[in-house]
């Protein structure tokens, strides 16, 4: 059987390793010390967190045939929560919702590991290297020194910066690895004894730091004490991705309380995250990208766009094209 190394088990890795499981035999190498990547939760006590992707759209008649079944045994659900427009000026304006939005359930990680139950997934192990070894296979390190393989195939599911680091120079499509931009977001994670007093559940942010805030227990299937998620719009984060984590987060906060008047100081839980890769304002442009001569190709959202569907439609287009 081909043996295939996938590199990351966010959406577009997990989908893959998933696709392929039948006929061939794949491990997956993932650097967190869980599964999911940007479809991300953070565990906090009483509290739970989405702290990277929020709820996903469909556009794509495959991915909404592969929701099916996901709908039905209630991993993925559609969230019908009030969404507003909200600015500091016009105040919120709920949005009227034309298609439906999904989130994962109980927490948007549930998708990614639901696609890997049963996979060979290897997490803290953060691959540093891809070299060589006989018969044109190769062989990954670990940035511990440790030695994985030999494979047939190496695929990297990782954003395109880090898949650029990890794949040789000499690959075919280096060209397109390097004319992606991916662009950062900072998210806050506010955890309170009480349901903050907004009547939305989700604020579209314009003119301002902040881009978007979820009243996050709130999404289906939920189980955390009273979460909210706020995040920065890509342009801002862009801009202040060194800046001090403390003055980024009290912006945000003092933000937050002039938009809404939710009281930071009475959150019983406070912490941040930076996303240096979290969207992908110029992506590489094709579904995928494969060198087949040397058995070394890439998927991730950042080969279409920057969104959940992008990650899932890239890694189909791959499991389809891969010859194995
Ligand atoms: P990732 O999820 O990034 O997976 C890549 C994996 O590779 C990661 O787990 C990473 O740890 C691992 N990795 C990287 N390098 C290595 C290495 N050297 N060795 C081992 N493992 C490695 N999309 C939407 O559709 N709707 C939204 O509302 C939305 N909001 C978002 C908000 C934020 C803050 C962020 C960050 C993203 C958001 N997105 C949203 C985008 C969405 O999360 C992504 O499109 C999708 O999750 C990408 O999946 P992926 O598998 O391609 O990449």
């Amino acid at each position: 059987m081909t043996t295939i190394a996938i590199i990351g088990a966010g959406l577009a890795g997990t989908t893959l390793a998933n696709s392929l499981s039948d006929r061939a035999a794949v491990r997956v190498f993932e650097k967190s010390r869980g599964i999911g990547g940007r479809m991300a939760t953070r565990y906090a006590g009483i509290f739970e967190f989405d702290h990277g992707a929020q709820y996903f759209s469909v556009r794509t008649e495959a991915f909404r045939q592969s929701l099916q079944p996901l709908i039905a045994n209630g991993i993925v659900s559609e969230w019908n929560g009030k969404v507003v427009s909200l600015s500091a000026n016009n105040g919120a304006t709920q949005i009227e919702r034309s298609d439906p939005i999904y989130v994962a359930s109980p927490r948007m990680n549930a998708l990614p590991k639901h696609l890997a139950d049963g996979l060979d997934v290897n997490v803290r192990c953060e691959i540093a290297n891809v070299v060589p070894s006989n018969n044109g296979q190769w062989q990954l390190v670990d940035s511990e020194g440790g030695t994985h393989g030999p494979f047939d195939w190496v695929v990297s599911a990782a954003p395109s910066v880090q898949t650029s680091r990890l794949l040789p120079e000499s690959i075919s499509f280096a060209g397109h690895l390097t004319s992606v931009q991916m662009a950062g977001c900072f998210s806050v994670l506010l955890g309170f004894d009480e349901r903050p007093d907004v009547d939305w559940e989700g604020a579209k942010v314009t003119d301002s730091p902040i881009g978007w805030i979820a009243v996050n227990s709130e999404k289906p299937g939920r189980k955390s004490s009273p979460s909210v998620i706020v995040q920065t719009t890509n342009a801002w984060a862009e801009e202040n991705l060194e800046r001090d984590p403390d003055e980024v987060s009290q912006i945000i906060m003092d933000e937050l309380t002039q938009l809404t008047g939710i009281d930071v100081g009475n959150a019983k839980h406070n912490s941040r995250h930076r996303w240096r890769y979290a969207h992908t304002p110029v992506p590489a442009g094709n579904d995928c990208l494969i060198d087949k001569g040397a058995r070394l190709a890439a998927c991730g959202d950042w080969c279409i766009g920057g969104r959940v569907e992008h990650a899932f439609t890239s890694a189909k287009a791959l499991a389809a094209q891969l010859p194995v």
